[in-house]
């Protein structure tokens, strides 16, 4: 498994170069050379100027986001499959993919677009204001690592899960250790027909989720299960203290399977989230 989770993390990162890279040096091109013609500007005019190069250089920019997300799916597809035969092309017809893909390179469009617009109507006074469009330009970075990140997941599932139907075995769902609720709550799961429970994909439950889907093996999905459990019952989860004590309350509700030890951790750590904190000061005792 761990083998399997590096190659998934290579395969991510290497999409992650291939699509944001290029895109995130041309815009601290053009947020560099904007800082340097304000930094020279003495005149309203020549700040005016610098903005509308800046807006132009935006406008000019052609990222192939969509054609360079679509080239990688098929090697996420077999990175995901690990060694089985599998066709791409269910993939690249999978409606949630496509749309991932379509929005990635809308959005990047749509962001130069507006960016530059905004840049000539732009206060661009004062430092602040000039920080502040410089944001503006790279702030498109982190939605589209998002949509990368869905991406990336997709395409790992589709091959792992082809995979799963021919060889006839069953995947179980990794998550990270400290992840969010919903994810550590499926962690151990397993599949049922090639579907994780309540048609849960991998990689898609929230932006930048990580989770995968890897062949059952020696037991893996009970001790995966297990893991989360105790992580649950411990509040080692990603999450505000309400939605640490509501999954608490939720996994001692619906699974049956905990041991006493993860059971007493559970209760002991609902104890600590909901006691009442004593304001800073007063007496104790
Ligand atoms: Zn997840």
């Amino acid at each position: 498994m761990e083998e399997y989770l590096r190659r998934v993390a290579a395969y991510r990162e290497h999409v992650h170069r291939l699509v944001t890279g290029q895109l995130s040096a041309d815009l601290a091109a053009v947020t560099a050379r904007l800082a340097a013609d304000l930094a020279a500007a003495r005149t309203p005019g020549m700040v005016r100027a610098a903005a509308r190069r800046a807006a132009a250089a935006l406008r000019g920019l052609r990222p192939d986001i969509a054609r360079l997300l679509a080239a990688a799916v098929p090697e996420g597809v077999r990175v995901g499959a690990s060694g089985a035969h599998v066709d791409p092309s269910q993939a690249l017809a999978d409606p949630a993919l496509r749309d991932a893909i379509r929005t990635a390179a809308m959005l990047v469009r749509r962001h130069a677009a507006r960016t530059a617009a905004s840049l000539t109507a732009l206060p661009l006074a004062t430092p602040a204001q000039q920080r502040a469009v410089a944001a503006r330009i790279g702030s498109v970075m982190a939605t589209l690592d998002a949509i990368v990140d869905l991406a990336v997941g997709l395409a790992v599932w589709h091959g792992a899960r082809q995979a799963a139907r021919t060889r006839h075995v069953e995947l179980v769902w990794v998550a990270k250790r400290g992840c969010c609720p919903r994810c550590a709550r499926l962690a151990g799961t397993v599949t049922v027909d090639g579907e994780f429970p309540g048609g849960a994909v991998p990689g898609r439950v929230h932006q930048h989720c990580r989770c995968v889907g890897v062949e059952e093996e020696d037991g893996l999905a009970a001790r995966l299960a297990g893991t989360a459990a105790a992580d649950i019952a411990a509040g080692h989860t990603a999450a505000s203290t309400p939605q640490r004590v509501a999954a608490i309350r939720d996994l001692l509700a619906h699974r049956r399977d905990l041991t006493a030890r993860t059971r007493i951790a559970a209760a002991v750590t609902v104890h600590i989230l909901t006691r009442p904190r004593t304001p800073a000061g007063s007496p104790t005792g």
